[in-house]
């Protein structure tokens, strides 16, 4: 097995899809990260600082976690791996979907690589649709908000969580209990596992 460093090289020379802006996978990956965070993809601010959720996306995901810019970008803590590494392009609702040869290709090694993440937050339906395993009342047709709704049924694990996009505000404000509820238990998680 190469080693991760040697395999983030091969990722940041990738070349699969035709983008249009070009490839720029953007991620962040180390042996010792302990919390793994799966979104979607970069939009076009990440994409030209080469930072991931360096965006309003990432001020308020910084906010769920209450982490301050310094932790969250500290790669010995917190791999960063979304669905697709690189800006995917404009569709008629907002950027397009994450290309699915992405994550077919990398995530497999990648996550081999990482003997230590504890606990994975699966930002939007893509992480979620690739990640989660149905049992109960759920099944891969089930919404987004079924699924946060049903948070416990993965944690502490998986912690399944809406994208923090600002796309999603009106998501936040018909469902209140995701920010009275499943935050609260997330940070409590965090500070329990992680610090
Ligand atoms: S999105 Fe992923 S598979 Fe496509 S070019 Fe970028 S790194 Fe390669």
């Amino acid at each position: 097995m190469i080693p991760l460093i040697d395999l983030l090289a091969d990722v940041r020379a990738c070349t699969r899809c035709e983008l249009p802006l070009g490839p720029r996978p953007v991620l962040r990956a180390h042996e010792d990260a302990e919390l793994l965070i799966i979104g979607q993809a970069p939009g076009t601010r990440v994409h030209e600082t080469g930072i991931p959720w360096n965006d309003p996306s990432g001020n308020r995901l910084r906010e769920w976690l209450q982490m301050e810019r310094e932790e969250f970008y500290d790669e010995r803590k917190v791999a960063i791996i979304p669905m697709a590494f690189c800006y995917p392009g404009k569709g008629k609702s907002g950027d397009l979907p994450p290309p699915s040869v992405c994550s077919e290709t990398w995530h497999e090694p990648l996550l081999e690589r990482l003997p230590n993440i504890r606990t994975t937050l699966l930002l939007g339906k893509y992480a979620q649709d690739r990640y989660l395993s149905w049992d109960g009342e759920l099944d891969a047709k089930s919404s987004l908000t079924e699924r946060v709704r049903h948070w416990q049924t993965w944690a502490p694990e998986y912690w399944v969580m809406p994208h923090p996009s600002p796309r999603n505000q009106l998501w936040l404000r018909r469902n209140p209990w995701f920010e009275a509820e499943v935050l609260p238990a997330f940070r409590e998680h965090l500070q329990s596992r992680h610090r």
